[in-house]
Parts: C-alpha cells; sequence; structure tokens
C-alpha cells in the first residue's frame, strides 16, 4: 500500500474522525468503556482495541511508516516483547544487533530463554557477522538504526536481503529516527516498533508503543494483546495522535539543530568524539545517508578527561538533564550515572555495549540553535 500524500499531510489529515455532532475538525474522544451490543456485530471494548481513538491513531501511524496496519500499546518495551512473543515459538532462535538499546537488550538476554527461544548477539551490525550467527532454526534478526545511545547504523537493505534468503523475519526500532526521517518498512522490513514514550509523544507525557506493518503480521500480536491486555486506553491514543499533528514540523527543527550542534560539538576542544550519524566522520555516515532523509534529534558525545561528567551538567543553565528523551526541550544523561539506562547493567555489560563514563547522550528539542550552543559552550568551559 502506498500512501500518496506527504508526511506532513499526513500528520495533521490521517485518520482524523469527523465529529457527527458538532463537524469538529479535531477528533472527538470515545472513551467509554461499555457499549451497546445489541444491534452491531462487533464489540467495542479497550482491550479489543476497536475503539474509534485506538483506530484513528492506527490509521496515522500505519500511513507515516506506509504499513497496512498498526498495534498501539502501553509502552515501546511492551511493543518489543509482544512483537516476538507473538512471532516466536520455543525452538526458534533469533539473531540481535549489539550493541542496541540496553532495555531490548536486557529482555532479550534475560525473558527469551525461559520462553525456549535461543538468541545470538550479532558480533557487528555488519551483515557477514549476521551470516555467522545464523543457525537452521533461525526466525528473526532484531534491528535498530540509529541505536540508542551510541547510533550506530545498521545497512537496512543488506540484511533484509540476508533474511529474505534465509525465510527470516526482520524487527526493526525505529523510535530514534521517527518515521519522518526513516521508513523502514520501504526497505523490506517485516515489523517496525516504536516507543511512542520519545518523538511520537514528543511532549514528555505520555508512554505508548506501537507494532507496525503488513496485516497479517500485525494481525499475530494484535491476537495476544487481546488476550493478555495492553492496548493504548482511548485517553492516551487520543493525546498522541494530538501530538501527531506536529511531528514533522517538530522533527524537521530537531533534525537542522542537532546537525548543528554536532557540527560545533565535533569542533569543540573539550569534546573528544561525537556519535551522529549526519556528520561525515561517522563510520556508516553513507549507509545512514542512503536510508534516511534527515538524522534524527539524539546526538551523544565524550567528554574529554578533564571534564567530570557530573559538574558539565550542573553547569547547564538551559539543558535539562534528564533520563528520557525525545521532547521539544533538549535533555541530556550520562548513561553510566545512577538511575539512567545503564546503570544497572554490569561493567562488562556497560564495556560491551560501548558505553564508557565519559559518554553524554544528548536529545535535542525545538529550542533556538543559539541559545543551546551557548549553553553548551559555557558548561564546556573553552577549553
Ligand atoms: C525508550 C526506548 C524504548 C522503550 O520504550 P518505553 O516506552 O520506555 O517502553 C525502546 N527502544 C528505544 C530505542 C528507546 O529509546
Amino acid at each position: 500500500m502506498t500512501i500518496r500524500y506527504s508526511k506532513d499531510t499526513i500528520c495533521v489529515r490521517s485518520g482524523t474522525i469527523i465529529d457527527a455532532a458538532t463537524g469538529g475538525v479535531r477528533s472527538p474522544l470515545f472513551p467509554s468503556t461499555s457499549n451497546s451490543y445489541l444491534d452491531t456485530a462487533e464489540d467495542y471494548y479497550p482491550r479489543h482495541g476497536n475503539l474509534p481513538n485506538q483506530r484513528s491513531l492506527a490509521v496515522k501511524l500505519s500511513h507515516l511508516e506506509q504499513g497496512e496496519d498498526a498495534l498501539l500499546v502501553g509502552s515501546g518495551m511492551s511493543a518489543i516483547a509482544l512483537s516476538l512473543a507473538a512471532h516466536l515459538k520455543r525452538g526458534d532462535h533469533l539473531v540481535a544487533q549489539h550493541p542496541l538499546y540496553s532495555g531490548a537488550l536486557k529482555f532479550i538476554t534475560k525473558h527469551l530463554k525461559p520462553l525456549g527461544v535461543a538468541f545470538t548477539l550479532a558480533s557487528s551490525p555488519s551483515p557477514a557477522d549476521f551470516e555467522r550467527a545464523i543457525r537452521p532454526n533461525t526466525k528473526a534478526f532484531y534491528l535498530e538504526s540509529p541505536t540508542n545511545p551510541l547510533l550506530s547504523i545498521v545497512d537496512i537493505r543488506a540484511l533484509v536481503s540476508l533474511a529474505r534468503k534465509h525465510g527470516i523475519l526482520t524487527f526493526f526500532d525505529n523510535t530514534l529516527a521517527t518515521p519522518i526521517n526513516q521508513n523502514p518498512l520501504l526497505l523490506g522490513v517485516d515489523i517496525v516498533i516504536h516507543s511512542a514514550t520519545k518523538f511520537l509523544g514528543g511532549h514528555g507525557d505520555l508512554s505508548g508503543g506501537a507494532i507496525i506493518g503488513a496485516r497479517h503480521l500485525v494481525e499475530r500480536s494484535k491476537g495476544l494483546v487481546h488476550d493478555v491486555g495492553g492496548y493504548l486506553d482511548p485517553n492516551t491514543c487520543h493525546l498522541l495522535e494530538r501530538s501527531l499533528l506536529t511531528l514533522s514540523i517538530r522533527i524537521e527543527r530537531i533534525n537542522a539543530n542537532a546537525q548543528r550542534l554536532a557540527l560545533f560539538l565535533n569542533d569543540h576542544p573539550n569534546i573528544s568524539r561525537v556519535h551522529y550519524p549526519g556528520l561525515p566522520c561517522h563510520p556508516a555516515h553513507h549507509i545512514a545517508r542512503s536510508q534516511m532523509v534527515g538524522f534524527g534529534g539524539v546526538v551523544s558525545f565524550e567528554l574529554a578527561a578533564a571534564i567530570d561528567p557530573k559538574h558539565f551538567q550542573k553547569r547547564l543553565r538551559l539543558i535539562t538533564p534528564a533520563n528520557s528523551l525525545g521532547e521539544v526541550v533538549t535533555t541530556l544523561n550520562s548513561p553510566t550515572l545512577a538511575s539512567s539506562s545503564y546503570a544497572s547493567l554490569s561493567k562488562e555489560q556497560k564495556l560491551g555495549s560501548g558505553i564508557n563514563d565519559s559518554l553524554v547522550r544528548m536529545s535535542v528539542g525545538i529550542e533556538s540553535f543559539d541559545d543551546l550552543r551557548d549553553d553548551l559552550d559555557a558548561a564546556l568551559g573553552n577549553k
């Protein structure tokens, strides 16, 4: 299915429910959990995902990712867990990219084994290393690009073609790119996953996740969620639908700010390294260019040895040190400091994930570039 309209138009138009009572141009909210059943064939109920706000949001997200159907659940991690659980069974094997988002890594390494599903972490994102990891019972590749927090890039076309050759299903976390910058389904990926808690929600006030793809594939996860629960409730769907109205203009500004900040940091004497796929010095910049329209809002950088990560964050006046990402305001954190996503991993796991104590993950917002640059410059000190 190809959607004719541009993303800007899809953001504001797709899926909108016309209010029959008033002709209102915004989707009304239908929160009712009890619904009349006598003269209707359908059993309307939040856990069945068939309430109007659940459906209208699924339409908008399917259109944005060029998929046939979408399933909205309570968080990005539920989207990851429910999509894998719906497609993998005892005796199957999964090859996962490594490093990848810490929550996904934790789910794969901790929860698949008890379900009887084996896994291999590919030793690099290269197709050759994925190929080496394939076994006769390999059913799925689990992919993410750019990765959180190191912005590593995989060659989507190459991995999809390898997967297809072996009849392997591809799962792809598109959270950091957003559907504005990258559409993995158009490159042959089978199932796209999002944490809507991040850029899709974009205002730091909701939790959600999405599974998007061909109808028959999404249907498997739907069947599971119908029975175990976890559909996003209509109130949150309505809030997320409103957030998506401005997704394309938010991401346009975020892309531009992030690119300029990455260039600024790359030239800064107190920064030893910048991880951003939009920089020509990123090792997979050419691949990123071939599959992304813009490079997204997450810029990670390593502080020079003389700069203490905590002091640097305390000297910021505008940018907020905070644990999550994807908001209209610029936030940043040190993945290894207490309470952030990597703090609970062992030292070996951190090193294996390429994370060190000088690493800072910044999620760029829509403030003015000049204000963000000046804040970073002052907190870093000029030398
Ligand atoms: C945050 C995040 C998730 C998990 O999403 P939640 O909504 O926190 O469950 C998954 N993937 C990536 C890349 C993320 O950044």
